[in-house]
């Protein structure tokens, strides 16, 4: 089976093989990583060297800390307001609004201050408002974007320029696709369900002067201080989540790192936009150009509005073919190719041929 699905995605099967063997004995101990006490020397170590890889991948500067959480990315929807909304003087926040995720993010953050959306209300998540026009507040405690879209597939190709105000940035959907300057942001968060390993684990890299700001109200399990003084084992931590995520870190690491899922994303995804611009129409791409996502793209089958019936009949192909998620999100309709960093390139060139033939029986 392909496997096209938006989230929890496909883990490389070379990953998943080593989780199996290792499932009932790891490393000779008699037990696996489900059965371990986290409290031990054999988990600690596992934590470490999870961070440590991390550290490597994304060149993370020393100043920065790196927490493994539960509670998902939306869990991180609360906290960030939570531990960092104190840092202004009237509890306020500017967020960017591109799709589904940021909104969530902003309607959770407005529980807790005072939340300004930088640009008018977008009628469609199709594109990102010209920075120029953003109306930023400078005593703001942070700026909020999502860098990825998930459902709506708007990718930002670029770190905004926010002059001393700390970006806080949600990365679920592309963390590990691309290098990033991490010194550019406060905050990265991170859902390990896409690109970095199963659900259950949340990744928080976080500068060391924008933690200890929490409310009083805020929840331990939330707490970056508490967090990061514990080193993400306050209470029980998932686990098994830290566990696979750390054997992806380490598949990243021996497949070429961040550079390589770059390249083999950029490639992946311009095969797939390349059959749409070159169908003439029979696959739209609502999407401007320059925020099209890498990893999630939508795209209707028919025309801009879709042919529902061509549509149904491209997921039975596709079916037929042993692909799996391709149907769009509920609330977009039509198709949608999640191609994160676990799906090859082969995978993306059968999809690729799969729609040229579509196109040519239907068109
Ligand atoms: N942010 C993005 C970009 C997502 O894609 C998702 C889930 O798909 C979330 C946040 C929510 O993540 P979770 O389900 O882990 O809370």
């Amino acid at each position: 089976v392909i496997n096209f699905n938006p989230g929890p995605a496909k883990v490389d099967p070379t990953v998943m093989a080593q989780a199996q063997k290792e499932l009932l004995n790891y490393r000779n101990l008699g037990f696996g990583v489900l059965e371990m006490s986290h409290r031990s020397a054999e988990f600690i170590d596992i934590v470490d060297k999870a961070k440590t890889n991390l550290k490597e991948l994304l060149n993370i500067p020393d100043n920065y800390k790196i927490i493994f959480l539960q509670g998902g990315a939306t869990g991180q929807f609360s906290a960030v307001p939570l531990n960092l909304l104190n840092l202004s003087p009237d509890c306020t926040a500017d967020y960017v609004v591109t799709g589904t995720w940021s909104a969530k993010a902003a309607k959770e953050a407005e529980k807790y201050g005072k939340i300004n959306i930088v640009h008018p209300k977008l009628k469609k998540y199709t594109s990102i408002p010209a920075e120029d026009s953003w109306q930023l507040n400078p005593n703001a405690a942070y700026v909020y974007y999502c860098d990825n879209e998930t459902v709506n597939g708007v990718e930002f190709h670029f770190v905004p320029d926010t002059g001393n105000v700390p970006i806080v940035a949600d990365m679920s959907s592309n963390i590990l696709s691309k290098p990033v300057d991490v010194s550019k942001f406060g905050v990265i968060i991170a859902g390990a369900q896409k690109n970095i390993g199963c659900a259950g684990v949340t990744l928080v890299i976080i500068r060391e002067d924008l933690i200890g700001h929490q409310m009083k109200e805020c929840p331990a399990v939330l707490d970056y201080k508490l967090q990061t003084d514990m080193n993400s084992l306050y209470n029980t931590p998932p686990s098994y989540s830290i566990y696979l995520t750390g054997l992806v870190l380490q598949w990243i690491k021996n497949t070429g790192g961040v550079t390589a899922m770059s390249r083999k994303c950029a490639a992946k995804s311009q095969l797939i936009y390349s059959v749409i611009n070159n169908s003439n129409g029979f696959y739209h791409c609502v999407l401007d150009e320059d925020c099209r996502s890498r990893m999630n793209l939508p795209f209707r089958v028919g025309g801009p509005g879709g042919d529902q019936e061509l549509e149904a009949l491209f997921l039975e192909r596709t079916k037929q073919a042993n692909m799996v998620g391709l149907k769009g999100h509920r609330s977009v309709g039509g198709i949608r190719a999640s191609l994160y960093n676990a799906v090859t390139v082969e995978e993306t060139q059968q999809l690729a041929d799969l729609m040229l033939s579509f196109q040519q029986e239907h068109a």
